[in-house]
């Protein structure tokens, strides 16, 4: 089994809904992610999936975040955007967007809402 991760970043802000704390009001984050596909089998020079295509999926992923209030996105009309919720909906645009690739799979995607924390979704 092969494992490789991309990272990127983007910028949003968000409101938490029903969380008493801090981040109930509006405020942002420079949200780092990271991607790791895996799959079983290299192509003929030693690569499991070129990481030039891996980032460009991301970064096409990421720009429907990018500089927007998470809130009003029609994903989080009915969630909370929580970093959780981050991961889960990146890691199935990412699927969707490598679907093109089935010997690779996503393998997880993890969301840092700042330097100190972080958010994992994986199958
Ligand atoms: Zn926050």
């Amino acid at each position: 089994m092969f494992r490789i991760t991309v990272a990127d970043r983007f910028a949003a802000a968000h409101q938490l809904r029903g969380y008493k704390g801090q981040c109930e009001r509006l405020h942002g984050h420079n949200w780092q992610v990271e991607v790791t596909v895996e799959g079983e089998e290299l192509s003929g020079n030693g690569i499991l999936l070129d990481f030039s295509l891996l980032k460009k999926a991301l970064s096409g992923v990421l720009k429907g975040l990018d500089h927007s209030f998470l809130n009003e996105l029609s994903y989080f009309q009915e969630r909370n955007p929580t970093s959780e919720h981050l991961a889960y909906l990146i890691f199935c645009e990412m699927r969707q967007a490598l679907r093109a690739y089935p010997g690779v799979r996503v393998r997880e995607v993890t969301v840092w809402e700042s330097d100190r924390a972080r958010a994992t979704y994986l199958e």
